[in-house]
Parts: structure tokens; C-alpha cells; sequence
């Protein structure tokens, strides 16, 4: 079914989803101006970003390098262990405070400027779709036209670089878990020397080929969580991006009339839309050009509405019309409800005191957690069986430490213990040992107490040193065994 030509959203129904639950799919038309330039060039820096990760090195490991195989997890110079997951539950709390914080304040700012998805769909997919199909028109036409060779050899063309972009962003993002020398070794090397990686490639570029290809918008309004979120997380002094009604209305193109000064009129294949205008009109010539712009199909100027992706086109589109009739720009901007409605908006409020408080302290802890990540990690564990054994002479306890090197040159540790009662004899630490890059030490220890020593469990620490001094780790660790008196018992029961 052909799309309509003329979009007509209303606030009851998403203009990208017909009634029987089919799609209606979206040719938003170029906007270009001041916010456009800035999120272009803002979209290229973070693309550049994004990655480059994989190939910059710091502390002689890759910035993001989340490497599974060996359960090591490099982020920015710190290196993370399987053991140090827990901080994780820290810098994903403090990130989800930011995104609070920073929604209250600004609104959905994130998904317009920084989303990896709007990023990639507006400034690499769109962008391939532009220069193969031509602008919003051309490719509405070219849709509607019946196929024949040219439209077949241009559907080919872009789909294939859609293919093979998808294909180049799944390698990098590969290289995230694998490293770039292993992803570039799976490259050369045939699929049956890898199929795991082979299938996940396979999947993850069809994934992100359906997603930007097709699906689109519809991310943002069938599944992303966070805009459903965001009405709970903003309120009327949320900064977002809204249409000044006051100002505005009543809408109608005699605006446009009355307002030329020589100035070209406004240019628009929607000049065929039906004229909303009265005979006395506010600034918004009914041109819909703030519709046409849109990438998810809505009209503006009936309000904040959850498909708003915050992408700024609009503002775009109808700073230009404004321009062209002479009116000052922002008749669509960045402002609060508040101000829309002629209040003033105020930054300072309870939501924001209170997610700027929770942020600070998600950050402070999150420093914290990552600032007390040692380049080296132990455990002690019991050895299978009974937790202790009691034989003629003495009461036994057998332990395993998991010492962990996290970095990428062999590491010497000193083992020792402290906190030990008398008569405790102890095999196992017998002298510094050798952990290699990146390995796992198990060193075995047991601790022996006499039977007529014996006077009960006890508390001592095992310590784990740098042999060059350079950090100290320490772990409690419980000596069990039987009640003393019921050993007593037992002794002088022994014949
Ligand atoms: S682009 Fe501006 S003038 Fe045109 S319909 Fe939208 S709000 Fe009105
Ligand atoms: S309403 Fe404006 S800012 Fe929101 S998605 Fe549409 S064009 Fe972008």
C-alpha cells in the first residue's frame, strides 16, 4: 500500500502506524541550518568516537576492551576482573542518575544529539539514502514508481552499502570483545575456523541492517524504554523542543501575505495543503514544513508528544520559513512548557535537587568503587569437603587463594598472614610466587593447630603483597572447628 502524501498527524494515533497495525513509511524531508551543522558535526566526532575506541591504547590495552575469553574488562586504563563486576552495579547506577538528571534539566537531549541509534540513522544510513535516491520528494516518487531497471539497480545500490556498513559497524563493535588483531585474523581466516563469531557477525549486521533500513523510527516508538520514561522524568520546566502557540495562532498562510517585504515566500511541495489560516493570522504559516521534517511522522504544534525524538529539525525548518517572511526566529525551540505558556522557567526545582543529589553520590561512590580497583585481586576459598579435619594430633582447615594479575607483564607477590594464634603451623606460604600476565595462581594453603592447643575457631588475615611494594591486599579469613570442649572431652577420652 502506498504511503499517503500528505501527513496529517493528530495526537490520538502514531502517524507511522495505520489503524489495521501496518507501517506507513516516513521520506522526512532535509532540514538544514544552525542546529542541523551542529549535530552533524557533533554526530561526527561521536561516530569517530565510538570507533576509535578499539584502536586507542591506554596503559597499553585498548580505551574499551570487554575481552570474555579472559574474563578481563579494560575501561579507559582500568582494568577490571570477573571479581570486580560488582563496581559495575556503581557506574551503571551513576550513569542511570545522569541520564535522570540531565533529562529533568534538558529533556531528551541525549536522544537527539548523542544516541549511537540517531546518530548512525541520520548521519550515515539517511545519508547513504540521500545521495543514492535523492531528496524527500524523489524518494516518495521513486517508491510509488514501478519497478524497472533503474529503480531495481538504485534499490540494489543502496541496500548493499546498507549491508555493508551494518557489516563494518558489527566488526568494530566486535573488536570491542575480541581485540582488532583478532577480529582482523577472523577476517582472513574461513567461517568454519570461527563459526561462534561467524553466526554472531551474521546476526548482529542483519540486526542493525533491518533496524536502520526498515525498522527506524520505530525503535524509538515501539521499544527504546526511555521514552516512556521520559514523562515521568521531566516536567514543566523541562527544557524540550515546543511550538509557541501565543505567538503561533491562529495559524494561516495570509501570514505570508501580509508579512512580504520582498522577501521570497515559502517554498514547499506542502503549499498543497489545506489552508488552516483565518483572516487574522499569528506567525506560523501553516506550511508544515515542521511536519515534512519530522522523522517520526508528528506534528509539533500539537504538543510535546512521546515520539519527539528531540533530532531539532523542526527548529530548523521553521527558523527558515521565519527568515524567509521576515519574523523573528523560535516560533519552534528549545524552551520549558512553562515559558511556551508565558510562565518562566525555573532550573532549581525539587526533581532536579533531588536527581542532582542522587547523581553526585552515584558519582562519588562510582569514583570510589573504581579508584580502589588494584591491578591485582585474591580469594580465599575452602578446598572441597569437610570444612575441617580432626585427626590425632591436630585440627586441620585447607584453603585456596585465587590470586588474580591484571596486568599485562608477570607480577611477584609476596604471601603472608597475620592475626595467627599460637601454635598454628601453616604450609603453602613458603616464599614469594609468580603470577603471568593476565594469569591465575591457586596456591594451596593449610593450617594446623594441636589438638591440645586447640582452644577454638579463630579469626586471622591473609595477606597478599606486591613484591614491589606497590599495594597491599588483605581478606578475614575464619579458622573452624569443632567446640574446644568437646575436643577436651575427647582427649581425655582417648585411652
Ligand atoms: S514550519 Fe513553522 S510556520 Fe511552518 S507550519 Fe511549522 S510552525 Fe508553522
Ligand atoms: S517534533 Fe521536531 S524535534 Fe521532535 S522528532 Fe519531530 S522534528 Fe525532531
Amino acid at each position: 500500500m502506498a504511503a499517503p502524501k500528505t501527513l496529517l498527524p493528530d495526537r490520538d494515533s502514531v502517524t507511522t502506524i495505520r489503524a489495521d497495525g501496518s507501517r506507513t513509511f516516513l521520506f522526512p524531508a532535509d532540514a538544514h541550518g544552525r542546529f542541523a551543522t551542529a549535530r552533524r558535526w557533533s554526530a561526527f566526532g561521536l561516530i569517530a568516537f565510538y570507533l576509535s575506541l578499539p584502536w586507542i591504547k591506554i596503559n597499553g590495552h585498548p580505551a574499551v576492551f570487554l575481552d570474555i575469553a579472559e574474563r578481563r574488562f579494560h575501561l579507559f586504563g582500568v582494568t577490571l576482573a570477573a571479581q570486580d563486576l560488582w563496581l559495575l552495579f556503581f557506574v551503571i547506577t551513576g550513569l542511570g542518575f545522569s541520564l535522570f538528571f540531565i533529562t529533568a534539566l534538558l529533556g531528551r537531549i541525549w536522544c537527539g544529539w548523542a544516541c549511537p541509534h540517531t546518530v548512525f540513522l541520520d548521519h550515515v544510513y539517511r545519508r547513504i539514502e540521500r545521495w543514492i535516491d535523492g531528496d524527500a520528494v524523489a524518494r516518495r516518487a521513486l517508491d510509488e514508481a514501478p519497478l524497472t531497471a533503474g529503480k531495481f539497480a538504485r534499490r540494489a545500490l543502496k541496500h548493499t552499502l546498507y549491508v555493508l556498513v551494518s557489516a563494518v559497524i558489527t566488526h568494530l563493535f566486535l573488536a570491542y570483545y575480541v581485540s582488532l588483531p583478532e577480529v582482523w585474523a577472523m577476517v582472513r581466516a574461513a567461517p568454519g575456523e570461527h563459526w561462534g563469531a561467524f553466526a554472531f557477525m551474521m546476526v548482529a549486521t542483519g540486526v542493525l541492517y533491518f533496524n536502520f533500513a526498515w525498522f527506524r523510527e520505530q525503535l524509538c516508538i515501539v521499544i527504546c524504554p526511555y521514552g516512556r520514561l521520559q514523562s515521568a522524568l521531566i516536567d514543566d520546566h523541562s527544557l524540550v523542543i515546543g511550538y509557541d502557540a501565543k505567538r503561533g495562532e491562529p495559524r494561516g498562510k495570509l501570514a505570508v501575505a501580509k508579512s512580504a517585504t520582498g522577501v521570497p515566500s515559502v517554498s514547499s511541495p506542502l503549499t498543497s495543503l489545506p489552508d488552516e489560516g483565518s483572516a487574522k493570522a499569528g506567525d506560523c504559516v501553516a506550511c508544515n514544513r515542521c511536519v515534512h521534517v519530522c522523522p517520526t511522522g508528528i506534528d509539533i504544534r500539537q504538543g510535546l508528544q512521546m515520539e519527539c525524538v528531540g533530532c531539532t529539525a523542526c527548529i530548523d525548518a521553521c527558523d527558515d520559513v521565519m527568515t524567509r517572511i521576515g519574523r523573528p526566529r523560535g516560533l519552534i525551540r528549545y524552551d520549558s512548557q512553562k515559558a511556551f505558556t508565558g510562565g518562566r522557567t525555573r532550573w532549581l526545582r525539587p526533581r532536579t535537587i533531588l536527581y542532582g543529589i542522587l547523581l553526585v553520590i552515584g558519582a562519588s561512590v562510582a569514583t570510589w568503587a573504581l579508584s580502589s580497583v588494584k591491578p591485582a585481586n585474591f580469594l580465599v576459598t575452602r578446598m572441597t569437603g569437610a570444612p575441617y579435619i580432626v585427626d590425632d594430633a591436630s585440627v586441620r582447615n585447607q584453603y585456596l587463594v585465587r590470586i588474580v594479575n591484571k596486568r599485562s607483564q608477570p607480577a611477584r607477590f609476596i604471601l603472608s598472614l597475620a592475626g595467627l594464634p599460637d601454635a598454628v603451623r601453616q604450609s603453602g606460604f613458603d616464599g614469594p610466587v609468580e603470577v603471568g600476565p593476565l594469569g591465575e595462581l591457586v596456591q594451596p594453603l593449610i593450617l594446623q593447630k594441636s589438638r591440645d592447643a586447640y582452644t577454638g575457631p579463630f579469626h586471622f588475615e591473609v595477606i597478599v603483597q606486591d613484591a614491589a611494594g606497590r599495594f597491599r591486599l588483605t581478606r578475614g579469613v575464619e579458622f573452624v572447628g569443632p567446640e574446644a570442649r568437646l575436643l577436651r572431652e575427647n582427649n581425655k577420652a582417648k585411652p
